[in-house]
């Protein structure tokens, strides 16, 4: 999950004694606890699914039964990986796909192509072909009743993740995108807020929640 690897987390009161989170904070500013590891992207996506699971045992969907699904060869062949088979065999009325996203709170990102995303700002929601506009909408409506802050991605073409697999699948499974941002995304060192996988695992147990016979996936 990224965790065990995690060489840098950064924190509280350490921080002043760790150069290497001073220069992090230069690059932006960094939250109180990040987390810093090589393949963040994106295991650290079943950790915000596992912990949605976690929450959802507490306090479960009345309307919802929910599976959970760790793929692999996203980053390789994100049109037919795992992705695709999970769909195919579970045939969901929804799903939520969980990744990272570039953060762009760095200088020189780009920011008027990527859009700003930046850590500890919340999880990322995208919108665009592949990702459902009721479904984009019911997470932005869940973020806001939750108080969860969030920010919006284009995503006009493919979303470089499973959402590319499981949108098209079948008859076409309404789909939503849910990403992490992630500072340094494929380098040794990527780097996520502790609090952004929180809050991406409550949307999702939020969304859950949510689902009942009344919910329609056809856009309006
Ligand atoms: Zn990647």
């Amino acid at each position: 999950m990224g965790f065990p690897g995690a060489g840098g987390a950064t924190g509280g009161d350490h921080r002043a004694d760790r150069p290497g989170a001073g220069r992090y904070r230069q690059a932006g500013g960094a939250p109180d606890e990040a987390i810093v590891s090589r393949s963040i992207d994106n295991r650290i996506g079943a950790y915000v699914v596992a912990e949605a699971l976690r929450l959802l045992a507490q306090d479960g969907p009345k309307h919802a039964a929910v599976f959970a699904v760790a793929t692999t060869r996203e980053e390789i062949a994100w049109t037919g990986g795992g992705a695709r088979t999970s769909a195919v065999g579970i045939e969901p009325n929804v799903a939520l796909v969980v990744d990272v996203t570039h953060a762009t709170d760095w200088p020189g990102a780009e920011k008027k192509r990527a859009g700003e995303h930046k850590l500890g700002g919340g999880p990322v929601l995208s919108r665009g072909s592949a990702v459902s506009p009721v479904v984009f909408e019911m997470l932005a409506e869940c973020a806001e009743r939750e108080k969860i802050p969030y920010s919006v991605q284009a995503a006009p073409h493919d979303t470089g993740t499973d959402a590319d697999a499981i949108y098209n699948a079948l008859r076409g499974i309404p789909t939503g995108l849910v990403s992490v941002p992630n500072r340094y995304m494929h380098s040794p060192n990527e780097m996520v807020a502790r609090e952004d996988l929180e809050r991406a695992a409550r949307l999702l147990a939020v969304f859950a929640r949510r689902l009942d016979p009344k919910v329609s996936f056809i856009p309006v």
